[in-house]
């Protein structure tokens, strides 16, 4: 199985690209947030420990996520390559994903960009509630308001978005990002992207720069 993992700040599109490389079919998008909100959304013993920790920006707790992408590993054939959008988040996870599960990353992207960039993409960022296509109500508009152009479903706006919570998501992320990527550089396994390019000229660079290691 081959894996890379998406790292960057919330709101730095690794969800949106991820979304479209796995649309192509030459990959399986394992987003960890998703997967909590699906808990959630289930009310499941995870979804319910994880909830309030999720409303305040902080994060789930290695354990908890590490026994969660574990379980969601072991659903696939080995055969399939997977893009991981949100985990690892921590050295302690990026160490268990290599030692303690049954793979490595064998390529870690980061999605650069600046703070006041981030604050204004998570602000105003829309997801349709049926298909999870993703919108932003100044950058990426819905041609009907509040409505996906693909299927109809209603917009909505996460809980975690607002700018209180976005702002101590982007403090979490701070603390956590200089040794995680310095564990993938130390690897030679880390690769950096523009993530304020347009969001089509970014999905190509990655398509090129991906599909050596994704088939
Ligand atoms: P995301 O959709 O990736 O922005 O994640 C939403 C929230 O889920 C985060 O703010 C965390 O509370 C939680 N979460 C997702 N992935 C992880 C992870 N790898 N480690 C800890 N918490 C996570």
């Amino acid at each position: 199985m081959k894996i890379i993992a998406l790292l960057g700040a919330p709101g730095s599109g690794k969800g949106t690209q991820a979304k479209k490389l796995s649309q192509s079919g030459i990959c399986f998008h394992l987003s960890t947030g998703d997967t909590l909100r699906g808990a959630i959304k289930d009310g499941t013993e995870i979804g319910l420990r994880a909830k309030t920790l999720m409303d305040r920006g902080e994060l789930v707790p290695d354990s908890v996520m590490i026994e969660m992408v574990e379980c969601c590993l072991g659903t696939l054939p080995d055969s399939m390559s997977v893009l991981l959008d949100g985990f690892p988040r921590t050295v302690p996870q990026a160490k268990a994903l290599d030692l303690r599960l049954r793979t490595t990353v064998h390529l870690a992207v980061y999605f650069k960009m600046h703070e006041q960039d981030l604050v204004l993409r998570l602000t105003g960022r829309q997801t349709c509630e049926r298909c999870g296509e993703p919108y932003h109500i100044s950058f990426v508009p819905p041609l009907k308001q509040d409505l996906c152009d693909r299927c109809g479903g209603n917009l909505i706006q996460r809980s975690d978005d607002m700018e209180a919570v976005v702002r101590q998501r982007l403090r979490v992320f701070a603390t956590q990002n200089e040794a995680l990527l310095s564990y993938y550089e130390k690897t030679k396994r880390l690769i950096e992207v523009d993530a304020g390019l347009p969001v089509a000229t970014l999905q190509s660079n990655l398509q090129r720069m991906l599909s050596e290691w994704l088939t």
